[in-house]
């Protein structure tokens, strides 16, 4: 789920009217609500719709002015993704899953910790990596002229929610329904939201909230939470890296559920989407009429993997014993399928792709160019540097100065992961290994063009120190720490003494980062660290505001609902604007 606003772009897929959902008619048993107006599907004989995919309802009139997209295809239309802050696993009460909107008492499910977007941990997988842009400053941009713009959160909103525009109430109990801006809270219907004023002043918070684009976060490989610090979360390491696969939960049993039972004229298929999911046995299950065509396979496994894309690129074959793979036959080709021993046939779903070329999506992302993204067509030649040089002239930038950029390979899937890629890597090689091994990988991949020039300082904040410390006493429990011998920070302070927390200063991000995890896992004195890394603030770019910086004071409340969400201010070493 994901509606329309400044960080979706319906253009990224080719989405009509219906916003990416498969609408079915359907005659509803019992009382039931429309998620896009919060009206009663009135009468037993009224017929309303339902997106297969989603779970989204709603009446026959509404159809018309949807906002909402479907989970299926949201994830692919994100500008620039963030990553969601995950919660530890419970039963929550009262809320709706964001990507099949069902309740989540019901199932374990998780919420982030820094908007308000709600997911079963089954759905996790399809979760929209579009949690709040908290640090969008990009050098040389003009500030004055940048506006910020609602970011809006469909349903799960406060009670007594009233729509900003039509004054009525907006909250659902029922159904996922009603939307809210993460920055300001102006809650509106999803069938009022176009009439709103596009612009965010950040409401009650105004006048302390310090605008995203003038912080930066330090660029590291670290993990969100780890970032942020969010106790309680375990974070495993693995499943966060570009070059594993990806994890594609196996749904033999809720495909078998309900509404599926395996009959005697359908089949059920064990599809892998590349060879990286076969040799990490993560399938997905689609059934099929024992009957079916090759091309009513194929687009029942396009299907399921979510891909929505020409569908006669695609093809399927059988995965035969010896790992080796056979086209499949029409007129019927599951007669001669191969099943394993009791088990289900294994289907390849397969990319037609074309040795010479292919064309890929760069986005211009952080740079913040007026383009989402450009297409560009890669050659067997074609190196990363190449692409980095094209995509600039396409943003309207300077081809030549292509050294001073990177291009990011981002995974979309579980949360943001990123990669920087070597600019000698051939483009074309590397996007039809990505193809090979996962389709449904490949597609949730993004290339994002990004200065490599970090403008940050890589601050970092410790706390549960001793108090009232001399400098030079802290320096020395710091180095034993961290295991070294020479500083490894290049300043110390400022300190605050009567609470035992300083800020210590890095000038790589390698440093900081190296620093961070060892830090956090160290205690002192039986006490346990608190370690952030600091956001920054860009001098200068908001005239007119005055914070007073109290970072001493974050330690006695660290991380209810993560540090940003509640205490994004400016880091302790920064002028005054
Ligand atoms: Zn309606
Ligand atoms: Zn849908
Ligand atoms: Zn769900
Ligand atoms: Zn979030
Ligand atoms: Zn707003
Ligand atoms: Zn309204």
């Amino acid at each position: 789920m994901a509606a329309e606003g400044h960080n979706v772009d319906a253009t990224l897929l080719c989405i009509g009217r219906d916003h990416g959902h498969y609408f079915q008619k359907k005659t509803f048993g019992k009382p039931t609500y429309c998620h896009h107006c919060c009206d009663k599907i009135w009468g037993m004989l009224t017929q309303g719709y339902v997106c297969e995919v989603c779970n989204f309802v709603c009446h026959e009139k509404c159809l018309k002015t949807v906002v909402s997209f479907c989970s299926g295809v949201a994830l692919q239309l994100i500008k620039n993704p963030v990553a969601h802050t995950w919660s530890e696993q419970g039963y929550i009460k009262r809320h709706f899953c964001c990507v099949c909107r069902r309740r989540t008492e019901d199932q374990l499910s998780l919420e982030c910790e820094v908007c308000e977007y709600y997911v079963h941990v089954e759905c996790q997988d399809l979760a929209v990596s579009d949690c709040k842009e908290a640090a969008t400053y990009v050098p040389n941009l003009d500030k004055a002229a940048q506006k910020q713009h609602h970011h809006m959160r469909e349903g799960n909103l406060p009670r007594d929610s009233k729509c900003v525009v039509c004054k009525k109430t907006c909250y659902s109990y029922e159904c996922l329904a009603g939307m809210r801006c993460e920055w300001c809270g102006q809650t509106a219907h999803a069938l009022c939201y176009r009439q709103m004023s596009p612009e965010c002043d950040f409401g009650v918070l105004r006048k302390i909230m310090l605008p995203p684009n003038s912080v930066t976060i330090p660029r590291t490989e670290l993990p969100m939470e780890q970032l942020l610090n969010i106790h309680g979360i375990q974070i495993d390491s693995s499943t966060r890296k570009v070059s594993s696969p990806s994890k594609i939960t196996s749904d033999d049993v809720s495909a078998g559920s309900s509404e599926e039972k395996e009959r005697e004229d359908t089949e059920f298929l064990r599809i892998y989407d590349g060879n990286s999911s076969l040799r990490n046995q993560v399938y997905r299950t689609a059934s099929v009429p024992k009957t079916a065509t090759v091309q009513q396979i194929r687009d029942a496994a396009l299907r399921r993997f979510h891909i929505q894309d020409n569908p006669e690129s695609y093809y399927i074959t059988q995965v035969l014993n010896n790992g080796e793979e056979e086209p499949l036959e029409d007129p019927v080709p599951l007669r001669n399928v191969k099943r394993p021993e009791g088990r289900r046939a294994q289907i390849f779903l397969r990319f037609k792709d074309d040795p010479e070329k292919a064309v890929v999506k760069v986005y211009g992302g952080w740079l913040r160019v007026p383009v989402t993204f450009c297409a560009i067509t890669v050659t067997k030649e074609t190196l990363v540097q190449d692409v980095i040089s094209e995509a600039l002239q396409s943003f309207g930038l300077d081809g030549l100065t292509w050294n001073r950029y990177n291009l990011i390979e981002v995974s979309l899937d579980r949360g943001v992961a990123e990669r920087t890629a070597n600019p000698q890597e051939n483009m074309l090689q590397l996007v039809r290994n990505l193809r090979k091994d996962s389709l449904r990988r490949y597609h949730v991949v993004r290339f994002y063009v990004q200065e490599k020039e970090d403008p940050h300082d890589h601050a970092v904040f410790v706390g549960n120190l001793p108090v009232s410390l001399a400098q030079r006493q802290y320096e020395r429990i710091l180095l034993k720490l961290l295991g070294a011998k020479e500083k490894p920070f290049t300043a110390i302070g400022p300190i605050y003494f009567e609470y035992g927390s300083l800020v210590i200063t890095f000038n790589t991000p390698k440093a900081a980062t190296a620093a961070v995890q060892k830090l956090q896992n160290a205690t002192y004195e039986d006490k346990k660290l608190i370690v952030l890394c600091l956001p920054n603030v860009q001098v200068g770019c908001y005239a007119g505001l005055l914070y007073k910086v109290e970072l001493s004071k974050y330690p006695e409340k660290p991380m209810e609902g993560g540090y940003l969400k509640s205490c994004l201010t400016s880091s302790p070493d920064e002028d005054v604007c």
